[in-house]
């Protein structure tokens, strides 16, 4: 193994998926360390003058995975705990993502050790301009292009965007995707990667012959992508008996009222205070008896042991990394009674769309939103056909089939192309 910078448990995590992987696929060991290990990582000093007249210093990174496909891309991330190992398995994560998906891109991650919920809306606005005006040296629309991930959002983009804009001395819409609609987003790029895990959710339903409409659903992390697969599967006639967020938990077992709780997310921000009734145990969440399942918060929330607690039909992994090594052995264990769709594909929505995006702007042509979704389905339909169809063929898991799809897209292009990239 070589010696690294990239360590801790997520990175480990990347690391194994991979090594399994790389060994179904009969990838020499020479070859592996080249396609496991980031081109490149960048960390930055960010300080910021803080409400109270301190200055505080952040830490900043972006990790760029790999240059053979085009330029990378990927989220941002803003959280208390963040360190490079994570954010670099993010980025291979990515990597992988976005060859599935059949993206021109590599995989690209990047964030701020900071905790979102307790800066003032200037002080968010002071790590997020600094952040960016650190990374200007190390992105481009043809380099590095930007998105959300957890703690950041719409108006953060907007900000990376202006910064970026106000060194080039012009309006460079194409620099980050996830941005509002008013200043060059696209139509559908919001609700993408929700929309996304409930398009496979139905999919998966359809192929384990359980009616969708009045199927349960449960959902941990109630952000961007934890909200939006809410709302969309309830449109589709689910019924949603649990969720939760770092603040509060409820369930029901008849239903949860989903406009109640998205109408009081955007008014409060997180879920408490939503219900005294409903409050349930957060720790309880996972183990929900459900036909769908949505861990859509942190990564590593499902180990061997909470795999074997499941009980659900379809786990929908909407976060990045939510089930350990160890729960996928378990998992596979399991695989008659649940049918897993692998985060890589089954959040793909968000950066397919992110992709429209940096399409449309630098074409400055922009689409319907039925165009969008339309484009969106396909793209993931396709997917996940590929993914499913390969598993059952050479009797691996759908986590494998999934990451060797894009795994050999990247070897193969490498191949090809020689030792640059
Ligand atoms: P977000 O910041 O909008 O939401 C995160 C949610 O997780 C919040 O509701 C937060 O309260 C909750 N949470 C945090 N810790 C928790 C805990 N211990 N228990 C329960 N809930 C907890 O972030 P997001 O954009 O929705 O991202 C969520 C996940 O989806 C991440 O893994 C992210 O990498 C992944 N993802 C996001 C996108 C995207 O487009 N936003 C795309 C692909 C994957």
């Amino acid at each position: 193994m070589v010696e690294t910078i990239y360590t801790g448990p997520v990175f480990e995590m990347a690391r194994q998926q991979f090594q399994a992987t790389a060994d179904y696929l009969d990838i020499p060991t020479d070859a592996r360390d080249r396609l496991l290990y980031p081109k490149r990582a960048f960390s930055v000093a960010i300080p910021v003058h803080m409400d109270d007249g301190r200055t505080e210093v952040f830490h900043g990174y972006r990790v760029q995975h790999h240059l053979s496909l085009g330029p990378t891309k990927g989220g941002t991330r803003f959280a208390p705990d963040l360190e490079i190992g994570e954010v670099a398995a993010l980025a291979v994560w990515m990597s992988w993502k976005c060859a599935l998906a059949g993206l021109p891109y590599g995989g690209a991650k990047g964030g701020v050790a900071c905790d979102p919920y307790r800066l003032s809306q200037r002080e968010l606005e002071a790590v997020s301009r600094r952040y960016m005006q650190e990374m200007i040296p190390f992105v481009g629309p043809q380099i590095d292009v930007m998105a959300p991930d957890m703690g950041t959002n719409a108006q953060v983009m907007a900000w990376f965007m202006d910064t970026y804009s106000m060194y080039r001395g012009q309006t460079v819409t194409e620099i980050v995707t996830g941005k509002p609609v008013e200043c060059g987003g696209t139509l559908g790029r919001m609700e993408s990667t929700g929309r996304g895990v409930a398009h496979l959710a139905a999919r998966a339903m359809e192929r384990i012959n359980v009616p969708l409409r009045g199927a349960t659903v449960a959902i941990q992390g109630f952000g961007n992508v934890g909200s939006i697969t809410a709302k969309a599967l309830h449109e589709f006639g689910a019924k949603i008996v649990a969720v939760s967020d770092h603040t509060a938990c409820y369930a029901d077992p008849r239903g949860l009222d989903v406009p109640g709780l998205l109408e009081h997310l955007a008014r409060h921000g997180v879920l408490a205070g939503f219900s005294n009734e409903l409050a349930a145990d957060p720790d309880a969440l996972l183990a929900t008896k459900c036909d769908i399942l949505v861990p859509a918060a942190r990564e590593r929330v499902i180990d061997a042991d909470m795999a074997r607690r499941l009980r659900c039909r379809v786990l929908a992994e909407g976060a990045n990394g939510p089930t350990t090594p160890d729960g996928d052995a378990v998992l596979e264990q399991r695989r008659d009674e649940i049918f897993v769709i692998p985060d890589i594909l089954c959040n793909s929505g968000g950066v397919i769309v992110s992709y429209f995006e940096w399409v449309q702007d630098l074409q400055q042509f922009f689409w319907t939103e039925p165009d969008v979704l339309h484009k969106l389905y396909d793209l993931m339909s396709r997917a996940f056909e590929k993914v499913v169809h390969r598993a059952a063929r050479d009797k691996v898991s759908h986590r494998t089939a999934a990451m060797a799809t894009g795994v050999e897209k990247v070897r193969d292009a490498k191949a090809l192309r020689g030792l640059f990239p």
